[in-house]
């Protein structure tokens, strides 16, 4: 489809603005959403003057910056619009609804979330805001692209102010089973629903998510459904899955850049030669982290032959852990491998390599394309972008990708050794399994996964979704 604008909007914008002496400084955020999102500006192209068309991009923004006397931030590619809020509002609609209760509930983890009534109030002003943002901000032929769980509410909204506007929604974690839906407060859960359906299309990362979310619709709004379409009095709403991806050649090829290098040496040298086996997850309960250092253990206690030939680097970035659940899991993570190291341990030989701090691209793709297994094991995650990338990097077809069922990126990557993270004894097998594992048959595998992360990776992603306001009539915004 052809559209004069793009509009993007999300909780987090794609730059952070930093106040400094000499003045204002975005540093740009990474991931996945501004990745796919600055492959889009390019192919754009130019507008009438002759200039790049910016991508305008509606995300929240710390009150501070409320002292600066500017409404708009932009570097080449973008053109930020902070939603400002109240610091209470924001803490009970972020924190609070958003974390606190759709995060736990969407990833099965129902004894984890809070439901509070001021919360879900907060939600709401929340969305007010950025309605607010952005009603100053269409104009007609803009495509307005929403994201993720944080805005769930929004597209109705844009919808009641712009009849004519053309509205896309992703959603980035799971969708679940209406058996979990059904938990949320019968007025929340129809709002939330009622919300997402303000879009011409909607995007989850699996057919299994878009089949829970037409269940939850049936079952709150009884609808009629046909394929892919809800059917609403006016118009259809296309409901399809879009696996998001990464950008598979800068991995495949960063592996060669000469800082890389050095890092894989120097890495390969501290670590004595021995076989490594690699985790990076933000810390959070639903990526399985204890469970797979219980696995470990009993590989460990099963194969005393490795003892001494294998080290496990396992890296947790820090995050939300202010909240409570998160400080104890750390806590958890903390004993778990202080106990196994102390079990298993020598002088010259830790089992486990542990830290808990980001790390540099440079670092991360040292251990990529380092370690001989990447074990990744949520027990719930939407996509898992970890093991993509980890497929990406492997120029060398070699590695063996350990990946939880429960993820995802397994409903795409069926060449990984697939494992259920909370059966130990499994993952004990699949690690010897990895470890064991001939060259031919780790090409083989690898050189599959590679084929289709090289198709399907992230510009595929925005692409396809793009694509998908074809199927809507008459949503296609300034056809020239
Ligand atoms: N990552 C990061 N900082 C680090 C290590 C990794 O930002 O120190 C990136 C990693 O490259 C990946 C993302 O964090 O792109 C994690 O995405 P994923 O979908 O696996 O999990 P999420 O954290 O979104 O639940």
């Amino acid at each position: 489809p052809s559209f004069k604008r793009l509009l993007i909007v999300s909780y987090r914008l794609p730059f952070t603005i930093k106040q400094t002496k000499e003045g204002l400084e975005l540093v740009q955020n990474s991931g996945g959403l501004v990745s796919a999102v600055l492959s889009m500006a390019e192919r754009m192209g130019n507008n009438p003057d002759g200039q790049a068309t910016k991508i305008h991009w509606v995300g929240h923004a710390d009150p501070k910056l409320k002292s600066i006397d500017q409404s708009v931030f932009e570097n080449e590619t973008f053109v930020a619009h902070p939603v400002f809020m109240d610091e209470a509002v924001h803490k009970g609609f972020y924190e609070g609804f958003s974390n606190d209760l759709i995060w736990p509930l969407f990833h099965y983890f129902p004894s984890y979330a809070s439901f509070s009534e001021p919360n879900f109030d907060d939600y709401q002003q929340a969305s007010n805001r950025f309605l607010e943002e952005l009603d100053q901000l269409i104009e007609p032929g803009d495509l307005v692209w929403i994201h993720d769980f944080q805005l769930m509410l929004l597209p109705r909204q844009v919808r009641e102010a712009r009849p004519d506007a053309t509205i896309g929604y992703f959603f980035h974690i799971p969708f679940p089973t209406y058996e979990i839906v059904k938990l949320l407060p019968r007025t929340w859960r129809q709002a939330l629903i009622e919300g997402l359906l303000g879009a011409d299309v909607i995007g989850f990362h699996t057919a299994d998510y878009v089949q829970h979310f037409i269940q939850s619709v049936s079952e709150v709004l009884n609808l009629p459904i046909i394929g892919n379409r809800i059917v609403l009095p006016d118009r259809p709403v296309v409901v399809k899955d879009f696996p998001i991806s990464v950008d598979f050649n800068k991995f495949n090829s960063s592996g060669q850049e000469p800082a890389v290098i050095d890092t894989r040496h120097f890495y390969h040298s501290e670590l004595r030669q021995n076989k490594v086996i690699f985790s990076v997850d933000r810390l959070d309960y639903t990526k399985g982290i204890t469970s797979r250092l219980l696995g470990y253990e009993r590989f460990l206690n099963q194969n005393p032959d490795w003892h001494d030939k294998v080290t496990f680097v396992m890296t947790v970035v820090p995050s939300r852990d202010k909240i409570e659940q998160y400080q104890e899991i750390k806590r958890e993570i903390e004993e778990t491998v202080g106990r196994i190291n102390g079990l298993f341990g020598s002088i010259g030989w830790r089992p486990i390599v542990y830290s808990y701090a980001s790390m540099t691209f440079t670092e991360l793709m040292a251990l990529y394309t380092l370690c001989d297994v990447a074990l990744i094991t949520p027990i719930r995650d939407g996509m898992n972008l970890v093991c993509k990338e980890f497929v990406a990097s492997r120029q060398d077809n070699r590695g063996v990708l350990i990946l939880s069922e429960l993820a995802g990126a397994a409903q795409e990557l069926k060449d990984a050794l697939i494992i259920n993270p909370t059966d130990t004894q499994e993952v004990a097998d699949a690690i010897k399994q990895g470890l064991h594992m001939a060259p031919e048959e780790q090409e083989r595998r690898m050189q599959r996964m590679r084929h289709h992360l090289q198709n399907y990776n992230v510009f595929r992603w925005s692409h396809d979704f793009l694509m998908a306001f074809d199927e809507v009539p008459g949503s296609q915004p300034g056809l020239e």
